[in-house]
């Protein structure tokens, strides 16, 4: 979808997906969300539709979205989770409701209330962020070895050895600078 704003980075992990909404943290700052009418298409990309959303759900949701950020970091250093953080979080789980159905598939999906709002949504998230930083699910949090970024991402991998928060962006980059780099150092092996 060309929109004119930036494009979403769409991983498979709800929450750290959602804390790659602003990438770049690091260096310079891509905000990815910077209007309701965005955060509506990104829930949307996710199966959470809602009908609006104003622009102080809009700042629920950063909120929301830094604070995992600042947890899932935390939690990626072993360090203490921030408790301010940790408080928003629960917040947001709390404060909205949405019930796991089950679909004839037999997919799991979020039905939010009948008003459909982004506080919904957002309790999805943050249950969803809940589930990682309370070790439920398999996996690692780690950080982007970009220097730039350092966005907290949740590595499922079987080696648990992921270096990026995102191959196509972050990883390649690094892999185009040691490419330039060698071929710089060694320019009589350039055909
Ligand atoms: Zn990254």
């Amino acid at each position: 979808m060309r929109t004119g704003f930036p494009d979403f980075r769409l991983g498979n992990v709800l929450s750290t997906s959602f804390t790659g909404t602003l990438s770049e943290r690091h260096g310079d700052p891509v905000e990815r969300i910077p209007t309701p009418q965005r955060l509506i298409d990104w829930l949307a990309e996710y199966d959470l539709a809602v009908d609006s959303c104003t622009p102080a759900q809009l700042e629920l949701a950063r909120d929301l979205r830094e604070s995992i950020h600042a947890a899932a970091t935390a939690a990626a250093l072993q360090e203490a989770l921030p408790a301010p953080a940790v408080k928003i979080i629960n917040d947001r789980s709390a404060q909205g409701r949405a019930a796991a159905v089950l679909t004839p598939e037999g997919a799991r999906q979020w039905r939010l209330s009948p008003a459909s709002l982004v506080e919904d949504a957002l309790s999805v998230i943050a249950a969803d962020a809940i589930s990682i930083l309370a070790g439920e699910r398999d996996g690692r949090l780690a950080l982007c070895a970009s220097p730039t970024c350092q966005a907290a991402f949740f590595d499922t991998s079987q080696s648990h050895t992921r270096k990026w928060c995102d191959m196509n962006t972050c990883g390649n980059r690094q892999k185009k600078a040691r490419y330039n780099a060698a071929h710089r150092k060694s320019p009589s092996r350039a055909k």
